[in-house]
């Protein structure tokens, strides 16, 4: 029973996120592109992340295909996993805020784009895939399947591996000593004890 609502919980977050991202990419449209970073491993990444964070669990949660490879886990965990996701959704909501016109879901340099340091990017330079990765953990405990369950995780290892040097490449070029600055008083996920 429990599970159930762990399920809706989560195709709950899950379409108010994608609200929230729609929103924002129409705004970003707007802005012009004076450096585009696109490579030919971009768009399968990004097909990778919304097959495993998108497509798999809303297919698990609204049919029973997948149901041969569920786990059962503890009510306890269910519920760390519906705290996870929840802030998960709030990182993702605070992070494209604080962005503001500089988010893109490409790696681009916008005219007129600024280094932002403040809000949630005071402590951690990537809370974007920081949340993706709350979103894995969580995904896991609240959709109690092999498959389904791990597939964010999965798709959001090689996403990050592969775009964060290029991300912090491309931004020490556009900031220099700005974001080396930066660099050294943030971690990249976590945020840094001594700064
Ligand atoms: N890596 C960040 C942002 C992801 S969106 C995060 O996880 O929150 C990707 C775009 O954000 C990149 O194209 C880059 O231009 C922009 N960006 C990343 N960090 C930024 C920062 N501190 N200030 C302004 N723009 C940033």
């Amino acid at each position: 029973m429990l599970e159930s609502v762990f399920r809706v919980y989560f195709l709950i977050g899950l379409i108010a996120n994608d609200l929230l991202f729609t929103v924002d990419a129409g705004r970003m449209k707007q802005n012009r592109v004076i450096d585009d970073r696109k490579t030919g491993l971009e768009f399968p990444l990004s097909i990778l992340a919304f097959l495993g964070m998108q497509v798999i669990p809303v297919l698990y949660v609204l049919t029973s295909w997948l149901d041969f490879a569920d786990y059962h886990l503890s009510t306890w965990a269910g519920l760390v996993g519906a705290a996870i996701f929840t802030v998960a959704l709030w990182l993702y909501w605070r992070s494209h805020a604080d962005l503001g016109r500089n988010w893109s879901p490409l790696l681009q340099i916008k005219g007129g784009h600024s280094l932002v340091t403040h809000g949630v990017y005071q402590y951690i330079r990537h809370p974007i895939y920081a949340a993706d990765w709350l979103w894995g953990i969580a995904q896991a405990l609240l959709l109690q399947n092999w498959i389904a369950g791990l597939a964010a995780l999965a798709s959001v290892l090689p996403v990050y591996l592969y775009r964060v040097p290029r991300e912090e490449q491309m931004m020490l070029e556009h900031f220099g000593e700005e974001y080396r600055l930066y660099m050294s008083r943030t971690g990249r996920v976590i945020p840094r004890l001594r700064r």
